[in-house]
């Protein structure tokens, strides 16, 4: 008997029974002294986790990377991926894979540590990850799931007692990340350029089976179908992204997964003020993954995705590329039609209109002019509650709102109903990067841990609108530095 079988760990590693070209064994790379500061107990007990003892030390060493876990088998995935761009051979440089948790429920979940050492595919890298871009993973991660956006979650951060050398020391530390799987696009892109046909076709029966079991295995073109299926899944998820004014930051195709699962929170954060153009990535120059252009990317990612497929599409390439451009073709009719029902939603529609989508671009573009705050413009509808902005102080939006006021009688659902309904998709409150900036200078310079609970706490139930969540909604006081958000690597 191993000393963690009481921790209810309950590992498979089917990954590690992929080809061994899509991955590295690895040892463990020790951390002078593990410390746990963040634990995720509704993660740990979704998981069949045993909560107490994972935070005694024993467990805590295994979320610090200094044990593996009974059933773990460390590996770090092979993957590429094009980075702004320009495709690059990249890998877990900074993570491990331990396993596959099979939950009591007999679901699936990745369990991988962030932040773990050195890998193969580490270049230049340390292999480390900061306390403070950790926390904000887990702050980010947990508001997304909380907003009812498919994500990896975050189960526990642990310090290390390292410094690690960034522009300046900073505390390190390892994120412990839960997802339904890490298999990206930049998978299937390391596969089509490195493996052979036969292994690039596991990998897509792979994923198939784990993400897509609906997918026929024995008729039809199931590759194609699985191009089908990511798509819709990447459509759905980039249109909840806008919804919320999520901006991902790095929108790379080794960042884009195939379950349809945000991953990957670096210099994500959410947008205030309302302009398509916001970007906060430090190294987002041009703007490529800007608010406005997520969809988009959303779209280029998924032809990468498309063309890494064609030798298992058809064996004639010409004839590949065809079949995959008519399901590559169906992304911006699939998401927007996603993003015109979360909108419709969002202004307590029920019914469609031909003209709906243009009440909605009026309201957009009114709200950019006025320089409104996206969640709360939605908030104010929800609470019926619309002035003392400049937004609803303004002619133009008096106008649309009677517009609007008469879109809602247009439908037979009472005005409660209506009302009901923008409360179920308006949040009250989302992770605004003052608050997340406070919560994360407390726990990093203070090693105080409370602000961050409270602020966690908040988000737990965006839609609740409760008193306690008030004072989240404030907005940050005006300063003439945009906020800022760096990799964290
Ligand atoms: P990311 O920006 O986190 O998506 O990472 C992009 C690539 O850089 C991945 O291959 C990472 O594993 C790698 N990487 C990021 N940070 C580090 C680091 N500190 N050490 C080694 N590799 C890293
Ligand atoms: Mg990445």
């Amino acid at each position: 008997m191993t000393k963690d079988n009481n921790m209810g760990w309950n590992f498979d590693n089917s990954y590690a029974r992929l080809p061994s070209i899509f991955y590295s064994h690895q040892q463990l790379n020790p951390v002078q002294s593990p410390q746990l500061v963040v634990f995720n107990e509704a993660v740990a007990n979704s998981l069949g986790l045993n909560s107490a003892a994972l935070q005694r030390q024993e467990g805590v060493d295994m979320l610090g990377g200094n044990d593996i876990p009974s059933g773990a088998l460390p590996l770090a995935q092979a993957y590429a991926g094009h980075q702004f761009g320009h495709f690059n051979m990249l890998g877990d440089g900074r993570a491990l894979l331990l396993g596959e948790q099979i939950t009591p429920s007999g679901r699936r979940y990745d369990i991988g540590l962030k932040g773990s050492g050195r890998t193969p595919f580490s270049r230049g890298g340390d292999g480390r990850a900061a306390l403070g871009p950790m926390l904000r993973e887990y702050i980010i991660s947990e508001a997304m799931h909380a907003l009812g956006i498919p994500t990896s979650r975050s189960l526990a951060v642990v310090t290390t007692g390292e410094t690690i050398q960034r522009e300046t020391e900073l505390p390190g530390a390892i994120l412990t990340r839960v997802a339904s799987s890490h298999l990206r696009v930049g998978t299937f892109q390391f596969a089509a350029q490195w493996a052979s046909k036969e292994e690039l076709q596991i990998l897509a029966d792979y994923a198939i089976e784990r993400h897509y079991p609906k997918i026929d295995m024995t008729q039809g073109n199931r590759y194609l179908q699985l191009l089908q299926a990511v798509l819709e899944r990447q459509a759905k998820l980039i249109a909840k992204w806008q919804l919320v004014g999520f901006i991902h930051g790095v929108m790379n195709t080794d960042n884009m997964t195939i379950s349809g699962e945000t991953i990957d929170y670096g210099p994500c954060a959410f947008m205030d003020t309302y302009n398509p153009a916001t970007v906060f990535s430090s190294i987002d120059r041009q703007g490529r993954y800007a608010y406005g252009n997520q969809p988009p990317i959303g779209g280029w990612n998924i032809a990468r995705f498309a063309e890494s497929l064609l030798p298992l599409i058809h064996d004639n390439e010409e004839e590949a590329v065809t079949l995959a451009q008519a399901v590559i073709e169906q992304y911006p009719r699939l998401y927007n039609a996603n993003w015109l029902t979360g909108m419709r939603a969002k202004l307590g529609i029920f019914n469609e209109e031909q003209q709906d989508g243009k009440l909605i671009d009026e309201l957009l573009t009114l709200m950019e002019q006025y320089e409104a705050d996206y969640t709360n413009t939605f908030r104010a509808f929800t609470l019926n509650n619309c002035q003392g902005t400049p937004l609803f102080d303004s002619t133009a939006f008096k106008q649309w709102y009677e517009q609007w006021q008469a879109r809602r009688q247009r439908q037979e659902e009472s005005e409660a109903a209506s009302q009901q309904l923008m409360h179920d998709n308006n949040p009250a409150i989302i992770p605004r990067n003052h608050r997340v900036e406070e919560a994360l200078e407390a726990a990093v310079t203070q090693g105080d841990y409370q602000v961050m609970d409270k602020l966690l706490q908040a988000l737990s139930q965006p839609y609740a609108y409760t008193a306690e969540q008030e004072e989240y909604t404030k907005l940050p006081a005006p300063t003439d530095c945009p906020y800022q958000t760096f990799c964290g690597t």
